[in-house]
């Protein structure tokens, strides 16, 4: 018997092709209580695949917080629920976060089992560093927010990966191009595990030409992932003074501001004088 009472299960589920199941999964669906679906339709499909007959309840964004004290309380008589997204692992853009809070919070065992997961997946096939990375999840709907969004993560040195819809992939690259230099490496994984997974690395550039050009680039679901900002290790520092104006500076106006003052102050670059007001800002130095 895998499963134990009283416990919760996160079980991921495939993103697209369904032999990406892993055995543990199908069995705990198999042997828990109650499985815990963000859409019951869809995943009933995924049970009859593996032959698994069990009781669902629902629990999606919606219902999240009462139908999550619920399955607390049954856990609580000693059930054990799995809970599944309609792809990939619960949580990560997806519902699920509030039931395991309350189940942490209550003292109760949650315990993952791990599969499929979209970023995961794209960041293993990129060819991209991998050693940092930071998961954006969604980006914002508007092009304002985006570019404000795209200015924040400039000189980031990191990896970044966010998930995108196909309404959105083309306005979101266009507006990247106008925020990032088109010479950036990005890699655009489309489809994975599917019949028409694509994983194109190229430049920024090049990126927002290929979708443009391609009807099929614009199809389906997306993970985009961003390297990070190479930084001259000589160029980084600024000074002492520099770094004091700064300081006095934000103080009083918004970073934009305050470095474009600076930037005419001192004849310092924008982009040292940048990257230094976002760490500051990140370090609560105002
Ligand atoms: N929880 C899921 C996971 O583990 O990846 C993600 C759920 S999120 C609501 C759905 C988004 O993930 C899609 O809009 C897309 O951006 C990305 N995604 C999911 N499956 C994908 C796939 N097969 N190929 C590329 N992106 C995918």
């Amino acid at each position: 018997m895998l499963t134990e009472l009283g416990k919760l299960y996160v079980v991921a589920t495939p993103i697209g092709n369904l032999a990406d199941m892993t055995f543990r999964a199908v069995e705990v669906l198999k042997q828990v209580d109650l499985i815990a679906a963000e859409d019951t339709r869809h995943v009933k499909m995924l049970l009859q695949h593996y032959g698994i007959s069990n009781k669902l309840v629902s629990l999606h964004q919606h219902n999240e917080d009462t139908a999550s004290a619920g399955l607390l309380e049954k856990l609580r008589t000693g059930l054990s629920i799995a809970l599944v997204s309609d792809a990939g692992t619960p949580l990560l853009s997806d519902p699920g976060m509030p039931l395991v809070k309350m189940v942490k919070d209550a003292g109760l065992d949650v315990v993952p089992i791990p599969g499929a997961c979209a970023l995961i997946a794209a960041l293993s096939a990129a060819g991209l560093p991998v050693t940092q990375f930071m998961f954006e999840g969604f980006l914002p709907r508007t092009s304002s927010a985006r570019k404000a969004f795209f200015t924040e993560r400039l000189l980031s040195p990191k990896t970044w990966v966010f998930y995108e819809s196909c309404h959105r992939i083309l306005a979101c690259l266009q507006d990247m191009a106008e925020v990032l230099p088109l010479d950036r490496e990005i890699v655009i994984a489309r489809e994975l595990t599917k019949l028409h997974e694509t994983i194109v690395k190229t430049s920024l550039g090049n990126a927002v030409k290929l979708v443009a050009d391609n009807d099929n680039m614009r199809r389906g679901e997306f993970v985009v992932i961003v390297d990070g900002a190479v930084i001259d290790k000589r160029e980084q520092a600024i000074s002492l003074e520099q770094e004091n104006l700064l300081k006095v500076l934000m103080r009083e106006c918004s970073i934009k501001t305050a470095v474009a003052l600076a930037v005419e102050i001192t004849g310092a670059k924008k982009k040292l004088l940048y990257q230094a007001a976002l760490a500051m800002q990140d370090q609560g130095d105002r």
